[in-house]
C-alpha cells in the first residue's frame, strides 16, 4: 500500500512548540498567549491580527521546525509501516519559506523518520495546498492527518486516518479513523490486511 503521512500535529507536537514560542514573542508585547484549542491557526487561537501572526511566524518559524518533539511511538511505527509499505511525507510547508525544505529534512534525517519521498507546498499560497490533488498524482490509498479541511477533503475519496484534536472533533464519516496514539495507526494498518 502507497501511504500518505502528513508532519505537523501528526508526526510532531507542532502545536505545543508554537504555543512556547508564542509565549516568548507575546508576553513582553502584551498579546494573548492562552489558546483556544478549538482553532487550528494561530490568528484564531490567539486572537491576533494577521500582520502579528505573520511577524512572529517569520521570526520563529525555524526555531518551531528544528526544536519540535516528535509524537510517542511515531518513528519506530512509520519504521515498520515503511517495511511493508510505501511512505510518502506530504506536507502543507511551503518551498518558498527561506530554508523550509533543509529544515525539514532535516529534523527528519536527526529524527530517525525512514519515508521514500517528501512532498512540499510548492504552490503560491503559503499556507494551504490540496493534498487530495497530492495523494491522486503519487497513487496514495490511506493518509494520516490532523487538519480539518484536508481530512474532509481527502477522506472523499480515500480512508484518512485522523489525529484527535479538539479543531476536528466535529468530523465523522466511514472515511475517518479517529486516533489518539501512533500505536492505533499501527493495529488499524495491521488489521487491514
Ligand atoms: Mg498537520
Amino acid at each position: 500500500m502507497i501511504i500518505g503521512i502528513d508532519i505537523d500535529n501528526t508526526i510532531t507536537h507542532t502545536t505545543e512548540m508554537i504555543m512556547h514560542y508564542a509565549r516568548i514573542f507575546g508576553e513582553p508585547r502584551g498579546l494573548n498567549t492562552i489558546p483556544d484549542p478549538r482553532y487550528y491557526y494561530l490568528e484564531d487561537a490567539l486572537g491576533w491580527d494577521q500582520a502579528v501572526a505573520d511577524e512572529f511566524l517569520s521570526n520563529y518559524l525555524g526555531h518551531i521546525y528544528r526544536e519540535m518533539r516528535p509524537k510517542d511511538q511515531a518513528i519506530e511505527v512509520i519504521r515498520q509501516l515503511k517495511q511493508q509499505h510505501e511512505i510518502i511525507l506530504i506536507t502543507s510547508r511551503n518551498r518558498q519559506f527561506p530554508q523550509v525544505e533543509e529544515v525539514t529534512t532535516c529534523w527528519l534525517a536527526q529524527n530517525g523518520v525512514e519515508y521514500d519521498r517528501l512532498i512540499l507546498n510548492a504552490t503560491d499560497n503559503m499556507h494551504y495546498f490540496s493534498k487530495l490533488a497530492a495523494c491522486q498524482e503519487n497513487r496514495v490509498e490511506l493518509m494520516i492527518e490532523d487538519h480539518h479541511d484536508l481530512v474532509r477533503e481527502i477522506s472523499s475519496c480515500i480512508p484518512v486516518i485522523m489525529f484527535d484534536y479538539p479543531y476536528n472533533r466535529h468530523l465523522n464519516s466511514k472515511n475517518i479513523v479517529r486516533v489518539e496514539h501512533w500505536n492505533h495507526v499501527h493495529k488499524w494498518v495491521q488489521s487491514r490486511k
